[in-house]
């Protein structure tokens, strides 16, 4: 493998990163390895942190699988429930724990064997209104999974719509409505995501459902250092592949998006979409080339990107380079191509996980 292009996964920062969830929030944690760990590499990530997390959610019933056949035992979240009545063997034969959203999901679980049961985690809709049953439906839709000879035990959750800001305020809403659903039900809860854990100390349950936070990122302002003191998990790096020198007024890249003021010395990262980076990143785009920041010129092509490196004249052929990490916050590049961190990391493909 010559290509200089990989994901650093670093696992010692994700268990770290995991005991600060825990110290912030208490109790248990269940750590969202959904989306191949956030683009980290699901198995990798869940044997890093077998020890210190008490279970995993994921999204689908694939992604639990996967896991399983990985030889991870433990609790494992489908935090979606399942897609059709007919998962339900495997999810019973898998000993996963679906969430239970809807109200129809309940008698699904009628066609179990009879000597078959599970863990169900019901979910509330405080106001995401998205998945999980109304707050006047709890009460009920609770009743019938504790009369259900199926069911072992029943978490109660939500999940926040506007965590992430700063504004203390925007859980208070949908904090009473939960409390208003849940009065009277035993059972243990879980509330809160990577936002929450991080901005809303108030808010607490007994599960936290950890996910960007666990990958060292913050899903606050995109332009300030992480809270809690998050370290970053995945670095994406690569190496300066060919360098030529342009005349003012010539063009750089596909569409000619980058036309030279001043003659022009244009390094390629041989890194593009095919691996991740997003094409929509804007010119100037901070790049780390041997430690100094330089910016993306040029369209970002499927395969390679450009970077001009006029102002780092002592930079050639081989000189390392870094996209995303600890030089290039992760989500500064998600704003320059108008999105957030989540989309980027779950982007990561194609280029080796080390
Ligand atoms: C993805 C997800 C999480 C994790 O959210 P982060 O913002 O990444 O911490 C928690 N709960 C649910 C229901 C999710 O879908």
């Amino acid at each position: 493998m010559t290509r200089p292009t990989r994901f650093l996964i670093h696992l010692d920062r994700l268990v770290r990163n995991c005991a600060k969830a825990r110290q912030l929030h208490g109790g248990r944690i269940l750590a969202v390895i959904k989306a191949n760990a956030y683009g980290h590499g699901d198995v990798a990530c869940a044997q890093a942190l077998q020890s210190s997390a008490d279970g995993f959610a994921v999204a689908t019933l694939d992604e639990a699988l996967h896991l399983r056949q990985a030889g991870l035992t433990g609790p494992i979240v489908l935090l979606e429930g399942v897609f059709a009545a007919a998962e339900m063997a495997e999810v019973v034969a898998h000993q996963l724990t679906p969430v239970i959203h809807h109200a129809e999901q309940v008698k699904g679980l009628s066609g179990l064997k009879s000597n078959q049961k599970l863990d169900v985690w019901l979910k509330v809709d405080t106001g995401m209104h998205r998945l999980g049953v109304a707050p006047e439906e709890c009460g009920t839709t609770f009743e019938s999974l504790r009369a259900s000879t199926y069911v072992s035990s029943i978490t109660l959750m939500t999940h926040f719509a506007n965590a992430d800001g700063a504004d203390a305020q925007t859980l208070i809403m949908p904090m009473q409505r939960f409390k208003n659903a849940t009065q009277g039900l035993t059972a243990p809860t879980s509330l809160c995501n990577s936002g929450a854990i991080l901005g809303h100390s108030d808010v607490r349950g007994d599960w936290a459902r950890p996910g960007l936070m666990l990958y060292g990122i913050d899903p606050g302002a995109p332009d300030v250092a992480p809270r809690g003191g998050l370290e970053r998990v995945m670095t994406l790096e690569s190496a300066i592949s060919a360098v030529r020198t342009i005349a003012p007024g010539e063009s750089v890249g596909y569409g000619g998006v980058f036309r030279a003021q001043r003659t022009t010395r244009v390094g390629v990262v041989p890194c593009g979409y095919a691996d991740g980076y997003p094409r929509s990143a804007v010119q100037g785009t901070p790049i780390a080339v041997m430690g100094h920041s330089a910016p993306l010129i040029g369209r970002v092509s499927m395969d390679m990107l450009m970077v001009d490196l006029t102002d780092l004249p002592h930079v050639g052929l081989g000189a390392a380079v870094e996209l995303w990490g600890d030089q290039v916050p992760v989500e500064q590049v998600a704003q320059r191509a108008g999105t957030v961190a989540y989309e980027l990391l779950c982007n990561a493909k194609r280029a080796p996980r080390i």
